[in-house]
């Protein structure tokens, strides 16, 4: 589809306004400006010392969402004859006031979910959180980010006492003299954060990349650790067996910084190299190279992605690489420790404000009782008044229908019937709702099942708070006018809580006026955001939460002194390896995994609509081994029909080298035929309740040629 870009009202920006990319969690700064009154254009903003005027190729062509001919401009309402049809805006917020009213007064309030997103600014997050719990008075309140984040979060509470993503800012990986990568493809998802890994190199630094392809960043490392999906957590217990066989632990700082060590050291025992390399497929010299160079650095750094978290035992996969950089000493010195790099644009922010079933803003945790009283006097409620602790993300999606009990569906952001496991389910349970509405800019994949949709501002066009990676606080500042006839999320909210009755504690007409709620809200929680105001943000190229006070500098860096945890100490945790939800077997032989492209953002919900990305990837490959390729009869370009228990889906193949033999990946950008969340398990981790998108056991259940509309240009 292409998409031309349209003409736009200027809002006196001649010189361009600094605002941030609409996509992930790097938030690249970005120049927009509209020269001559034409088209709108972005360009890296060399002032932002994030990316230092850096972008990928999703951010050079994000100025093509903007007047994008495929925009929502009306509210969309279901008709008798089952399509979207234009409705006035009192008449689609009637319906959905009206359809909440309902369900309530039949099956009470716990019969409404809401679904939240990585992409929303901090003010929206907050907002809808709140919404959830005092206007709707439901429970079943959660996002997106739980696909995405959760195991890494729940890995840094238990180990650190607080989830911040990067605990330093990305600068510093410039100055780590070894860096360890785990299941993420920097390369390709963050291009411009390689500027300080080309630095780090530079400076004589060394990567080690472990992914079970080589990757657009494994090609860039001095060592690559092929491993096995899913064999993470024994990569990390092999490696600190080495270490403590090889005398390379820190005792010194074990004794001072951590609790909990000795578990851990019998934990690991039975983690010797033959049994790690059966496990993860990894030679042994390649982990004694492996933890030598991580040992012997003065700064390392351990870094993990999504490949490591997105599993049945993510939680438990991020405590072992944790352990590890705790038993080297790393965490918390200079241009070292443990970090991941989060995904969605404001992943970070999303996951600390109350869009969690289990939440509420600053971190704070929905079944604490002093947590509930803070924010329910900011809220002017009582605290027995809110609702307790809801379902996460897959059991929310999970339970919509008349069996599940949730019957009614807001989606703000996200579009689920694309981005959720075992996507197939969802989608007949999204089919089975008594009623869905949705807030979005674009029509995707689950909007389409809705009865209404609401037409909502884009990044270009709204003011908030988003926080990236680093932690770092920024500002999305709006640029251009909104088409007419849409409005913002806030204003949504606004009119269906008015029409709730609670309308007296949503009376916000902008970001702003939320912000200042917000900060109340987050003071004194983990994440406290009540030092931070939009003006510092301008003059400070953000702020790094936490910050407690106007005149608190904020934190860059954490650990240096202490940890979170009361008594001022990292907390080891005794992990041991466990087998994926579902492994390959007689029926299902390989490995399915899944990833990203470099011209797509997540669902594909706005890349897709971009001409130049949808014709650089116009649909998803399944990349195999030649060895693969030949013993299936494939070739490039065949079709081959992939079927896991949960579904069947079909995609061109991609014969490479640069991944297993015994596994298949396809990225997860498209919806339809192509979708590979229809064969995704969602076999939940226990504490996280993250899917585990990363391993599933698959078989090619048919290799046919392409017809002629599926032979690439
Ligand atoms: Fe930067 Fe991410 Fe946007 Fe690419 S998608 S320009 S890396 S913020």
């Amino acid at each position: 589809m292409s998409a031309p870009v349209a003409s736009l009202a200027v809002l006196s920006h001649a010189a361009g306004c600094r605002t941030h990319c609409p996509y992930c969690a790097y938030q690249c700064g970005v120049v927009m400006s509209q020269p001559g009154g034409g088209a709108w254009t972005v360009a890296g903003d060399p002032q932002f010392p994030v990316n230092n005027g850096q972008l990928c190729i999703k951010g050079w062509t994000a100025a093509e969402l903007l007047g994008n001919p495929d925009r929502v401009t009306t509210p969309l309402m279901r008709t008798a004859a089952g399509k979207l049809a234009p409705a006035a805006w009192g008449e689609a917020l009637d319906f959905v006031a009206d359809g909440i009213r309902r369900i309530r007064a039949e099956h009470g309030p716990e019969a409404v979910g809401l679904f939240g997103s990585g992409a929303l600014t901090n003010e929206k997050a907050y907002l809808l959180g709140k919404f959830a719990r005092l206007a709707v008075g439901t429970p079943h309140m959660d996002y997106n980010g739980r696909f995405c984040m959760s195991s890494a979060a729940g890995a840094g509470n238990k180990a650190f006492g607080i989830d911040r993503g990067l605990p330093f800012p990305v600068s510093d990986i410039a100055d780590a003299e070894v860096i360890l990568l785990v299941g993420a493809n920097s390369a390709d998802t963050l291009p411009p954060i390689m500027q300080w890994f080309d630095r780090q190199k530079a400076n004589g630094g060394r990567l080690i990349v472990a992914d079970p392809r080589r990757s657009a960043t494994a090609r860039t490392a001095d060592l690559h650790l092929p491993v096995t999906p899913g064999s993470d957590l024994a990569l990390a217990n092999g490696l600190l067996f080495l270490a403590i066989e090889e005398r390379l632990i820190d005792e010194a700082y074990i004794a001072s910084r951590t609790v909990g060590f000795d578990a851990v050291r019998s934990a690991v025992l039975t983690y010797d190299p033959p049994r790690v390399e059966r496990i993860t497929g990894v030679r042994e010299a390649a982990l004694r190279t492996c933890v030598r160079w991580l040992a012997e650095a003065e700064g390392a750094m351990i870094l993990t992605g999504r490949g490591p978290e997105q599993q049945s035992k993510g939680v438990d996969t991020v405590l072992a690489f944790i352990n590890l950089a705790l038993a080297l000493g790393k965490v918390g010195r200079p241009a070292s420790g443990f970090g991941t790099l989060t995904g969605q644009g404001n992943g970070q922010g999303g996951r600390e404000h109350g869009q969690k079933a289990d939440q509420l803003p600053g971190y704070r945790l929905i079944e604490v009782d002093a947590h509930r009283a803070h924010v329910a006097k900011v809220w002017g409620v009582d605290p027995a008044s809110l609702p307790r602790k809801g379902k996460s993300a897959y059991e929310l999606l999970d339970s919509l229908g008349p069996d599940g009990g949730i019957r009614g569906l807001l989606v703000m952001g996200s579009n689920v019937a694309v981005a959720s496991p075992h996507a197939g389910n969802i989608i007949n349970r999204l089919k089975s709702l008594e009623l869905l509405a949705v807030c979005d800019a674009f029509l995707n994949e689950t909007s389409a099942e809705a009865d209404v949709v609401f037409p909502v501002y884009q990044w270009a066009e709204e003011e908030g708070t988003m926080t990236n990676l680093e932690g770092r606080v920024i500002r999305r500042r709006a640029a251009a006018e909104p088409p007419p006839g849409v409005r913002g999320d806030i204003d949504v909210l606004r009119e269906i809580a008015t029409r709730l009755g609670a309308g007296d504690k949503f009376a916000f007409h902008s970001a702003p006026e939320v912000f200042e709620e917000f900060r109340r809200a987050t003071a004194g929680g983990t994440a406290d955001y009540s030092g931070i105001t939009y003006d510092r943000i301008d003059r400070e190229e953000g702020v790094f939460w936490p910050c407690p006070a106007e005149d608190h500098p904020g934190t860059p860096r954490l650990f240096a002194e202490r940890f979170h945890h009361a008594d001022g100490k990292a907390k080891f945790h005794a992990v041991t390896h466990r087998p994926a939800g579902e492994e390959p077997d007689a029926d299902y032989p390989l490995y399915l995994t899944t990833g990203r492209y470099k011209e797509h953002y997540n669902s594909g919900a706005q890349t897709r609509l971009v001409g130049t990305l949808a014709a650089a990837q116009p649909r998803p490959r399944a990349q195999l081994h030649p060895h693969l390729a030949a013993r299936l009869g494939a070739e490039r370009g065949s079709v081959l029909v992939l079927e896991t228990r949960r579904g069947r889906a079909e995609f061109a193949a991609d014969v490479s080298h640069d991944v297993r033999q015994d596994t298949i990946f396809v990225p997860f950008h498209w919806g339809g035929r192509g979708a590979v969340n229809l064969l995704t398990n969602p076999a939940l981790d226990p504490t996280s309740r993250m899917p585990e998108y990363k391993v599933a056991a698959v078989r090619v259940a048919a290799v046919r040629p392409p017809t002629d509309q599926e032979v690439p240009a």
